[in-house]
């Protein structure tokens, strides 16, 4: 078995060099609580961690250009304590929440919510309903990839050896605009989404919906944005008819697999009953804004 090194650069040029060349896995650390489960579980074997911790701005949260910059290894207590982001984004907030226990929550990031590119990831849909922006550092520079382009795949995600995500960009939040994530569980808390569902709307002066993003998690092998579910509340006060496209259009984007937390007709029939909840919290909390 090959050893396994570790390494704490303080700065990007120098995690990015080591990711690319290492010879054999390489893999980023940030809260370590999906890696460091598979590490002793041997389900990944790599010859090297690259511990992102000591990069400066990669923990912390700012406001810029009237959006907001999320450090990558920014863990999920640090986006729950931040009173502007809340007001701006309940959506992403809540979803971060959602994860783990309050342990977890002092560790857990964004990015590896995204990279661990589990399909159930409770962060990704909220952070695609939002049009969040990842900004990836590779040994080409620097690339902006919106948060729906980064997982491929069970475990799999778009990002080329030696790259690594270093913030998230959410954009500035008109007047009337707001979001929300639900997810659903077998038990109360502490499980994976069995559907996860983010929205994401603009309302103008009369309530109308101007703009939407939809994303579902947990209904296909990577979180969903589904333009038509959009479509669906665009125009819209949210009436009978407007949930009722919403519930057919979150329901045929769906293509979930059978596990022991539901099965394909139970995950497709849930999704379509969280689109319209989420949409009801959503248009709720931009109305008050
Ligand atoms: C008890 C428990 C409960 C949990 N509950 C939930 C839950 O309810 N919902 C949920 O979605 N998840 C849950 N998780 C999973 C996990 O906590 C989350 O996925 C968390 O957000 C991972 O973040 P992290 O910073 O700890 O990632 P890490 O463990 O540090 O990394 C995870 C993966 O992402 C990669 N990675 C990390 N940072 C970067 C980066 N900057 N750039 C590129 N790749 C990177 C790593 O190489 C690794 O492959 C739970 C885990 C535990 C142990």
């Amino acid at each position: 078995m090959p050893s396994l090194n570790y390494a704490s650069p303080t700065t990007v040029n120098e995690a990015v060099s080591l990711l690319a060349g290492a010879p054999g896995l390489a893999k980023v650390l940030s809260g370590g609580t999906d890696l460091l489960v598979q590490l002793r579980s041997g389900r990944v074997r790599p010859e090297l961690i690259v511990d992102t911790k000591r990069l400066p701005g990669i923990i912390g949260i700012r406001e810029e250009n009237g959006g907001f910059v999320i450090g990558a290894a920014t863990p999920g207590a640090m986006l729950e304590a931040h009173e502007g982001l809340k007001r701006a984004y309940p959506g992403v907030v809540e979803a971060m929440d959602l994860i783990g226990s309050q342990q977890i929550q002092g560790r857990a990031s964004l990015a590896g919510n995204l990279c661990n590119a589990s399909p159930a990831a409770d962060s990704v849909p909220a952070m695609i309903a939002a049009g969040a922006v990842a900004v990836v550092a590779g040994p080409d520079g620097r690339r902006e990839v919106p948060v729906e382009q980064i997982p491929t795949g069970p475990g799999r995600t778009s990002l080329a050896r030696g790259e690594l995500v270093l913030e998230f960009r959410l954009p500035p939040r008109p007047a009337r605009a707001s979001d929300a994530y639900l997810r659903f569980i077998p038990r109360t808390e502490m499980d994976i989404a069995v559907v996860g569902c983010g929205v994401s709307v603009a309302l103008n002066a009369q309530g109308v919906c101007t703009q939407a993003r939809v994303s579902l998690g947990a209904v296909a092998p990577v979180p969903l944005l589904v333009p038509a579910a959009a479509e669906a509340l665009v125009g819209s006060r949210l009436d009978d008819a407007a949930l009722a496209r919403l519930d057919a259009a979150a329901q045929a984007a769906c293509r979930p697999i059978t596990d022991k937390r539901g099965t394909i007709e139970y995950r497709t029939k849930v999704a379509g009953v969280l689109a319209r909840r989420a949409a009801a919290i959503a248009f709720q909390r931009a109305q008050g804004r």
